[in-house]
């Protein structure tokens, strides 16, 4: 049975940057993976947070937020605010943006500051954890620019490039990039991250309603990481 929007198994949705969407952040970048669409940016504050001076960490630190803006879903969304307190699904992404993007910045060379990356989903339609990611990699690559160009930096703590996608068994197969319907079906999802080295950052996955064996295990990571590779070559596309 085909894809039901006629992807091929191993095809990416149709993937677009805008970047410089939010003109007050020092990088920012709308990363669209076919209905899904986050607006990523990247701040940057001098000082870092209590608990490095404490401890006497040198360098500089990098955090993430996300959160999904109220329209973005098909029913309208609450914000967090309005609940009094953030939902734990949210709290659990941003620590795996936030994981995913502290191996791209050299902390070091950053120096004494905090890159805050800001993740605002415009619209949800399955992935957005990668595609925020994704995303976030392209904004902080571009505040690192401005912070060369700025003379805070002696050179670009940009140290490599990450980049996410989500995998998933749907109708008994591995499919890439998976979509709220597909998402909604797969009885296996992982979400993977690697570096433009391909080294694995991180790999989610579970078998939400079934379970998986070896080969397939091991079929959708291989099927994530050549997916995270395309995605690497147009984040890099986008940046020149
Ligand atoms: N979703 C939603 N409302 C929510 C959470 C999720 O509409 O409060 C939808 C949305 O399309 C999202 C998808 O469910 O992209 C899958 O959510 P999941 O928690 O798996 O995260 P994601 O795939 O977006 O990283």
């Amino acid at each position: 049975m085909p894809r039901h929007d006629g992807r091929a198994d191993d095809q990416l949705r149709p993937l677009t940057f805008t970047p410089g969407i939010a003109p007050h952040a020092l990088g920012s970048v709308l990363i669209a993976c076919g209905n899904t669409r986050v607006i990523c940016a990247a701040s940057v504050e001098e000082g870092v947070p209590r608990w490095m001076k404490e401890q006497g960490v040198t360098g500089g630190w990098i955090t993430a937020e996300y959160s999904m803006l109220p329209y973005s879903t098909l029913g309208r969304k609450p914000r967090d605010i309005a609940k009094g307190k953030q939902d734990g699904r949210g709290v659990e992404i941003q620590r795996l943006i936030g994981r995913a993007l502290r191996t791209t910045i050299d902390l070091e060379l950053l120096g004494p500051r905090t890159l805050w990356i800001d993740c605002d989903v415009l619209q949800a339609d399955g992935g957005t954890r990668t595609a925020s990611i994704t995303g976030g990699c392209v904004a902080a690559a571009v505040a690192c620019q401005a912070l060369v160009a700025a003379g805070k930096v002696a050179r670009s703590p940009l140290a490599r490039m990450v980049a996410a996608v989500s995998v998933g068994m749907v109708g008994g197969r591995p499919v890439l990039d998976l979509d709220y319907i597909e998402d909604k079906d797969a009885a296996v999802d992982f979400n993977v991250v690697l570096t433009d080295e391909g080294r694995f950052v991180e790999v989610q996955g579970a078998g939400e309603e079934s379970t998986f064996s070896q080969d397939e295990f091991q079929a959708l990571v291989a099927l994530g990481s050549r997916g995270v590779e395309q995605l690497i070559q147009r984040q890099q596309a986008a940046l020149v």
